[in-house]
């Protein structure tokens, strides 16, 4: 198994969940036993993931990116979602990093180039993997990855057991913790209603005032980030990011900086699905900290629960990487 870059990790904190809370969380886990039990007959959407070779996607050039936020004013009234508690034109929010949630399905980032010309803004969002490994872990084939590129999710087989969230590489997928009665997971679509039932391009892409997103058939963008760096080789780093990541993304990115300067995860080149599955399903991760982590906490208020999921998310995340890191390991040995 071949290594893009290796795997950027800071220090993996595994999060101290005491006796006494995995006691009560473990102890209200009845529907997460029962959650969990779907594993053995998984309704994986999983067998056909790579999708059509016409598979549409988007580049983002993050050399042409100002961090105007257009785009995130545009994907947030294309998906009719309440106003941010921050104005769009509050440059603030670039003090930290943020992440995609329920109310912005994309968000944009500043980093600071390594060649020192500044600042770079880079705009987050699903990366519509393709071979996704939200898809591969859903038990209920309620994200889907469709042939024209784009990774759904259908809110009628959707049970909420969250499996998607830790899945996925890049962070993605949010929850609607504050919804008590039907709880949604909120994601970028690549605007699928809308553009792929009645054409146009996504709203990001029509609002980016700098051409800096370009919405296309996957094999063309690639094509067109080949030429942008063999025509500017000063300009850019030798490699689109996405091509390979993860088995290959629908959303590429172009940078002038390393890719894990802007906030992108160095991945394997192979595709998370089954890396994803097998984990899921091992041994103590689907008997236990699976279920603790989705369904477990039900006798907590909103916030205690949040936080305790949270935590074992947490947990679930390091697990993971610790996988993966043993994994690797064991191929790099043959
Ligand atoms: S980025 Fe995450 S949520 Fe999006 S398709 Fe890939 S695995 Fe799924
Ligand atoms: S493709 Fe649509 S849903 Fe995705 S970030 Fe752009 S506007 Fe938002
Ligand atoms: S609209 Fe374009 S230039 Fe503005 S922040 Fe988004 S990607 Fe960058």
């Amino acid at each position: 198994m071949r290594m893009v870059h290796q795997r950027r990790r800071g220090t993996v904190k595994i999060p101290k969940i005491t006796r006494r809370k995995f006691v009560q969380l473990a102890g209200a886990s009845a529907a997460a036993v029962a959650a969990s039990s779907l594993l053995a007959t998984p309704a994986r959407a999983a067998d056909s993931l790579t999708g059509s070779p016409k598979r549409m996607g988007v580049l983002t050039d993050i050399t042409r990116c100002i961090g105007c936020r257009s785009c995130e004013v545009a994907c947030n009234k294309a998906n009719e979602l309440p106003p941010p508690q921050t104005p769009f034109s509050d440059t603030g929010v670039f003090d930290e990093e943020r992440r995609t949630t329920v109310g912005a399905h994309t968000v944009v980032n500043r980093y600071q180039s390594s060649n020192g010309s500044g600042p770079v803004y880079r705009k987050a969002q699903c990366m519509h993997c393709n071979e996704p490994a939200c898809v591969s872990a859903c038990p209920v084939a309620a994200m889907v990855k469709t042939p024209e590129g784009p990774t759904i999710w259908d809110e009628r087989l959707c049970m909420g057991c969250r499996y998607c969230m830790i899945a996925c590489p890049f962070s993605i997928p949010t929850y609607e913790y504050e919804s008590a009665l039907s709880p949604r997971v909120l994601k970028c679509t690549m605007c699928y209603e809308r553009v792929f039932k009645k054409g146009g391009s996504p709203a990001c892409v029509e609002a980016c005032p700098q051409g800096a997103l370009l919405f296309g058939e996957r094999e063309d963008l690639l094509w067109e980030g080949q030429s942008r760096i063999i025509n500017n080789p000063e300009t850019y780093v030798r490699h689109i990011y996405g091509e390979h990541e993860a088995g290959g993304t629908s959303w590429l990115y172009l940078s002038s900086d390393p890719f894990e300067d802007v906030g992108l995860p160095s991945l394997e080149e192979t595709g998370y699905g089954q890396l994803t599955w097998d984990f899921l399903t091992a041994g103590t991760v689907a008997t236990v900290l699976v279920p603790l982590a989705l369904m477990g906490v039900y006798r907590f208020g909103m916030r205690r629960q949040r936080i305790a999921e949270e935590e074992a998310l947490e947990a679930l995340e390091a697990l993971k990487e610790e996988a993966l890191r043993t994994e690797n390991e064991g191929g790099d040995g043959h």
